[in-house]
């Protein structure tokens, strides 16, 4: 197969993935650190990393399964809970251990029980992080149950979000992973400094009938659930825009086979090995290839007061498509992500 063309990028950070813990952790490590310099790490472990110790031990089992010369670097964050205690979180931002905060509602999604119930009574926590200049990263869906699985994230920004922001208006906040029209210009709304968006390949690639498509696709399940198509094509819309309210976020969250195809399958979408080859494929449909270093390199590092990383990444068009593995765990596998088109670019 010989290469078409080729394409040069910072290297990118991936500002949301799920690493988990034990066998699964050096594999899914190992294909998010070819792609990504650093990688803001979720904290829904079971138990959840609640405290600054909890952080540093993580980070170092993190460490501990990179593999050799790698200069990959975790971005350790908070779950916030009921119960965390402000000093010792602020503690963990100051002394690095920390880059930001996790709010799930509680029951939102994969090991989300300990979250928050009410975010009322968070409210001394988010003082402390906005004086401190600490991001929050939020999983933006409310969790009342009567309401509509495709309605919980607009109802969030009404609801939540933004009686949160009028009573932080300095609270640095990140909507996790969205899926909305309504979410893309309710972050278009805010000030780019303090209100920011990650958006995911699937995101970018399916849509809600996409996942009933010939028969139910239990591996394009995640949440927030997809939404209609008028949603994905705000949320390409914005990603391709260069806006840099909006940046790199994979969400890759990988669960085994028979955890996915199951009669309660769980949410979640195992993106790591073809998530740049993904977003560049949506990128190169839309016009758009020149914004595509905003969005995966400069513009997250930007929110997160951070340097963009010095080295480049090459990826080379193929004129046949390129396969898609599995990734094997033990003696089960994860089912990586199939974007419902081919991917040609892969890296160089
Ligand atoms: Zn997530």
């Amino acid at each position: 197969m010989k290469p078409t063309k080729s394409l040069a990028l910072t290297k990118p950070d991936d500002w949301h993935v799920h690493l988990r813990s034990g066998e699964m952790l050096p594999k899914v490590l190992s294909d998010t650190a070819t792609s990504f310099n650093r990688a803001i790490v979720m904290p829904n472990l079971s138990p959840p990393i609640r405290t600054t110790s909890d952080a540093v031990l993580y980070r170092r089992e993190i460490e501990a399964a990179l593999e050799k010369n790698s200069d990959f670097t975790p971005l350790m964050t908070c779950y916030l809970t009921d119960e965390t205690d402000p000093d010792d979180l602020i503690s963990g931002f100051t002394a690095d251990v920390f880059s930001a905060a996790k709010l799930y509602p509680a029951g939102a999604t994969t090991n989300s029980d300990s979250g928050v119930t009410n975010v009322l009574l968070l409210d001394s926590v988010f003082s402390a992080m906005s004086d401190a200049g600490m991001p929050l990263l939020i999983h933006g869906e409310v969790v009342d149950h009567k309401i509509d699985i495709f309605d919980r994230e607009h109802k969030f920004i009404e609801l939540i979000l933004e009686p949160l922001r009028s009573r932080h208006p300095n609270l640095k906040i990140v909507f996790e992973h969205i899926t909305t029209k309504n979410a893309v210009d309710y972050v278009r709304s805010g000030q780019p400094d303090k209100l920011a968006a990650t958006i995911t390949p699937h995101h970018l690639s399916v849509n809600r009938s996409d996942l009933f498509a010939g028969g139910i696709r239990p591996h394009l399940y995640c949440l927030p659930i997809p939404k209609r198509e008028q949603h994905r094509i705000a949320l390409v819309e914005a990603a391709c825009s260069g806006n840099k309210r909006f940046f790199l976020g994979t969400d890759s969250a990988p669960h085994l086979i028979e955890e996915k195809e199951s009669s309660c399958g769980c949410a979640g979408v195992y993106n790591s090995p073809n998530a740049l080859q993904t977003y560049i494929a949506i990128f190169e449909k839309n016009d758009a290839l020149d914004e595509l270093n905003s969005f995966a390199s400069l513009n997250g590092p930007e929110f997160y007061n951070l340097k963009p990383n010095t080295e480049e990444i090459e990826f080379v068009k193929r004129s046949s498509p390129v396969s898609i593995d599995d990734l094997v765990v033990g003696s089960s596998r994860v089912k990586t992500f199939e974007p419902p088109f081919p991917l040609f670019w892969t890296a160089k």
